[in-house]
């Protein structure tokens, strides 16, 4: 079967279809005849059962119809209270994409208004959250991919032909085989290359933002090479694994990067502000620019959790939700039509937190699962969530009782809405009294676009959400810092007050401005939530650090530190060592080989050597350049 196309138009009758063509690993075909696309008597349906790949049939962009009038017609059939955003055209596609607050209204009962705007307009609908905190970045993100509009369909076109022109090529031997360019026994810059006989694929390629010698993925490695990779798949938006994948683009790379559509749009805030942050460093150059991080999200193609796509000839993916922040997720590959099945966590946190519901254990077929070991020590006892809670709830009251500020450093992303939350509920049900709760910047961004994707979080909040129109992350208390003079306004203030800031580690961003001016007044308290990178300066003040140094061009400043420093362990996104184990345990169907990754050396092996004792399967611990055969 060379041609997956010709085989599908095999099964339609002559003259229906006017252009067929490939949207990543889906079939889109375009039809002038109206009657057909609205009634086919189940014909494409058939289609799909014979071939088991997705067929989409839509109208031919010759009979849709004009963009004014199919605004206009479209307005009149939307409900009021859906609050209607933009409405966007892409012509090349027949796609009409309608942002609205409320997207169930628009869809109307069992897809009525859907069904209207297809057979009044023939365009075809596709309905997008309007995130309820506006969003510049989320905007800016939408308009890069619509304004590419003639370029997007040639790339998924040429997706399709990369996955089916190779399908059922001559058996070769087969094989599968894994090498660590990054993340082995260490956390930072994790990057795994798979390969077989058809694919050569990155997972996650990320960088070590708390040290300076070892930051990128070891791509010299001579199994790598930039020309032949087909494609990255990108567990989640945290630096550790997407901060290098512009780098991939600047040196040539044209190829599709795999994520959910928060992981896209965190990443793409995450990797900007990167930019701007290697920018000010003058005395490394920037090893790529915002120019390449567009290029990437031209690129990116978005998937759902559980939806099943090939990505190249001999290898298919889904993404299951990992727990961790939101939109992360870990990833299955199937690799050679059932030759092996495979696992890799990413960052991933099987228990609930007050976002998101935890990791999932079930999977079709599993042989070799690849975990996370953030906190895979035999000491690395989390305690109980509820207790975290009241230990920051604590932490929080004790600090106002004498007049303090609270700095907690963040990543943008997952801690921060997480301490958002459980602030919120204290707040809400009086146990904690009001005060302000700074956001600066891009925690702020971030928590944004949790408001465009509540389908991601946990039932509770979606309950909260969906059912009881109360939306946690639009508490009045919540307040945004977004420039130099806000941020000393706030350190200024008499009043006491919370202040989440990135970066996490204090390596940079605003959270170290605040620091600057907060850390020598014994009243203040600098509270850590997330894991803290050797070599950070939060790591050091966590160790004891009395002073700290700041540079201002070639002047550099003594910063001695009196205020009080806590760490809250169990906050964590990552699981604890119970729940490591744990989530092997269930695991269904259960693997029979365990790679232990993304910790420091002692926690990957600790963890190896405790899971191989438990379940009586092989468990390695690889070293950065080790590759590894699995089958
Ligand atoms: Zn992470
Ligand atoms: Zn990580």
């Amino acid at each position: 079967m060379a041609n997956i196309i010709e085989e599908v138009l095999k099964q339609i009758p002559k003259g229906k279809i006017s252009d067929a063509c490939f949207e990543g690993a889906n079939i889109v075909l375009y039809t002038k005849d109206n009657e057909f696309l609205l009634n086919n008597k189940g014909l494409i349906k058939q289609v799909v059962d014979s071939i088991k790949k997705r067929v989409e049939l839509r109208p031919d962009p010759s009979i849709c119809m004009d963009l004014e009038k199919a605004e206009k017609e479209i307005k009149k059939l939307l409900p009021k209270d859906a609050s209607v955003g933009q409405i966007l055209f892409d012509p090349q596609r027949s796609i009409v994409v309608v942002e609205a607050e409320k997207p169930g209204l628009v869809i109307g009962k069992q897809g009525s208004i859907l069904k209207s705007i297809r057979e009044k307009t023939s365009w075809v609908p596709l309905i997008r959250r309007t995130p309820a905190i506006r969003s510049k970045l989320i905007e800016n993100i939408r308009s890069v991919l619509y304004q590419h509009s003639d370029y997007r369909r040639k790339f998924l076109d040429k997706i399709g032909h990369r996955i089916y022109d190779g399908w059922k090529r001559d058996k070769r031997e087969e094989w599968v085989r894994i090498s660590y360019l990054g993340g082995g026994r260490q956390v930072g810059r994790s990057c795994i290359l798979l390969q077989t006989p058809e694919s050569r694929i990155l997972l996650d390629c990320g960088v070590n933002v708390a040290s300076n010698d070892e930051s990128y993925p070891l791509l010299e490695a001579p199994e790598f090479d930039i020309n032949q990779l087909d494609a990255v798949v990108v567990t989640h938006s945290h630096l550790d694994h997407c901060g290098f994948v512009p780098y991939l683009f600047k040196y040539g790379f044209r190829g599709p990067i795999y994520c959910t559509e928060p992981t896209r749009d965190i990443m793409s805030l995450q990797l900007l502000d990167y930019v701007k942050i290697m920018g000010s460093n003058s005395d490394k150059d920037p090893v790529f620019g915002s120019d390449d991080v567009r290029e990437m999200v031209r690129h990116t193609v978005c998937l759902d959790y559980e939806e099943v796509t090939d990505i190249t000839p001999d290898v298919r993916i889904t993404l299951h939700n990992a727990g961790h922040i939101l939109g992360s997720s870990m990833i299955h590959l199937h690799v050679g039509n059932g030759l092996h099945n495979i696992l890799y966590t990413g960052d991933m946190k099987y228990g609930r937190t007050s976002l998101l519901e935890p990791a999932v254990t079930s999977f079709p077929r599993l042989e070799t699962l690849m975990i996370e070991s953030t906190y895979g020590g035999k000491d690395n006892i989390l305690p109980p969530k509820k207790d975290c809670d009241t230990e920051l709830i604590d932490h929080i009251k004790e600090t106002i009782a004498r007049k303090g500020k609270i700095l907690i450093p963040v990543l943008g992303s997952g801690r921060a809405q997480e301490v958002l939350l459980i602030i919120e509920e204290a707040i809400r049900t009086g146990t904690l009294k009001e005060m302000p709760i700074y956001i600066d910047g891009m925690v702020w961004d971030i928590t944004a676009i949790h408001t465009a994707y509540p389908e991601f979080l946990n039932n509770f909040i979606k309950k909260l959400i969906f059912h009881k129109d109360s939306n946690p992350f639009l508490a009045p208390f919540f307040k945004r810092i977004g420039s130099q003079k806000e941020r000393m306004q706030v350190i200024e203030e008499k009043e006491e007050c919370v202040i989440l800031a990135t970066s996490g580690m204090l390596v940079g961003g605003p959270s170290v401005e605040y620091l600057k001016h907060l850390s020598d007044n014994p009243k203040n308290k600098l509270l850590f939530v997330c894991y803290q990178g050797e070599g950070s300066l939060g790591r050091k003040l966590q160790r004891g650090a009395t002073e700290f140094l700041t540079c201002y061009g070639q002047k550099q400043e003594v910063n001695p530190v009196k205020m009080e420093i806590n760490t809250i362990e169990g906050l964590t996104g990552h699981s604890g060592r119970k729940q490591l184990m744990n989530f092997v345990y269930k695991c269904d169907p259960k693997p029979r080989k365990v790679i232990v990754n993304h910790g420091e050396s002692s926690k990957c092996l600790d963890l190896a050597s405790s899971l191989h004792k438990q379940n009586r399967i092989e468990t390695l611990a690889p070293r950065n350049l080790d590759a590894l055969r699995l089958r």
